[in-house]
């Protein structure tokens, strides 16, 4: 499971969640990215601390992991190099999924390398509410690899969470306590 985790929330949670028991997957890892092409310009925070929250929001679930592969890496991270690396790391016999928000799947089917990547894994890509997804352009190739998964659980996001700190509103029950406590602990997204 990719993204940007910033912060990590019960949206993203559900979602993997959902998605470990409706592909019947072993293990979800979660993958926070370290530098990615689209926000290159972004003001992220730290990849560090977002590393840290995501090991904070999957410790109660034994079926999450945390990878920092992106994190450590000065590249900037295209999900290509991960799957592929991911897919030397497990080998053949492994089925890999790649699992985030509809928006970013449909952002990466653009990208050239995109039916070498549909070699190593297929797409979950998780919608919100009330998402209208356009016709999907992909080849009869991609489009057997991708899954939509409608999650309502993804109508909290991260920049409203962001947004609710800044403005000193609440984000209890949007996020784990723990997530919630580093956060204020280590005053982040105080202004935005
Ligand atoms: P984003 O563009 O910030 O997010 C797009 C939408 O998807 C947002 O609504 C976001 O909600 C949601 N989302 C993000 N991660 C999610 C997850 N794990 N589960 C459910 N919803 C999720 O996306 P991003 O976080 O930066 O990127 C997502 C992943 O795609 C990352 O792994 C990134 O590296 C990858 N990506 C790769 C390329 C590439 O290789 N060319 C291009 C784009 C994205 P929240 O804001 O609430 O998370």
């Amino acid at each position: 499971m990719g993204g940007t985790f910033d912060p990590i929330h019960y949206g993203h949670l559900v979602t993997a969640e959902a998605a470990r028991h409706r592909f019947y997957l072993n293990q979800v890892i979660f993958v926070p990215s370290g530098r990615p092409p689209h926000k290159l310009s972004h003001k992220l925070t730290p990849a560090a601390e977002r590393l840290l929250m995501t090991l904070l929001a999957t410790v109660p679930n034994q079926d999450f992991i945390v990878s920092d592969w992106e994190v450590n890496r000065e590249q900037i991270s295209y999900t290509y190099e991960t799957m592929r690396a991911f897919h030397q790391h497990f080998g053949d016999e492994a089925e890999l999924f790649f699992i985030t928000g509809a928006d970013a799947v449909l952002e990466i089917m653009q990208w050239r390398q995109i039916d070498e990547l549909a070699d190593v894994c297929s797409f979950i890509a998780a919608t919100r509410p009330g998402y209208h997804l356009d016709d999907f352009k992909g080849s009869p190739k991609l489009a057997a690899k991708l899954f939509f998964m409608e999650v309502p659980a993804l109508a909290i996001s991260s920049s409203d969470i962001r947004r609710r700190v800044a403005c000193g509103e609440p984000i209890k029950y949007l996020l784990p306590e723990t997530v919630e406590m580093y956060i204020y602990k280590h005053g982040l997204y105080r202004d935005i």
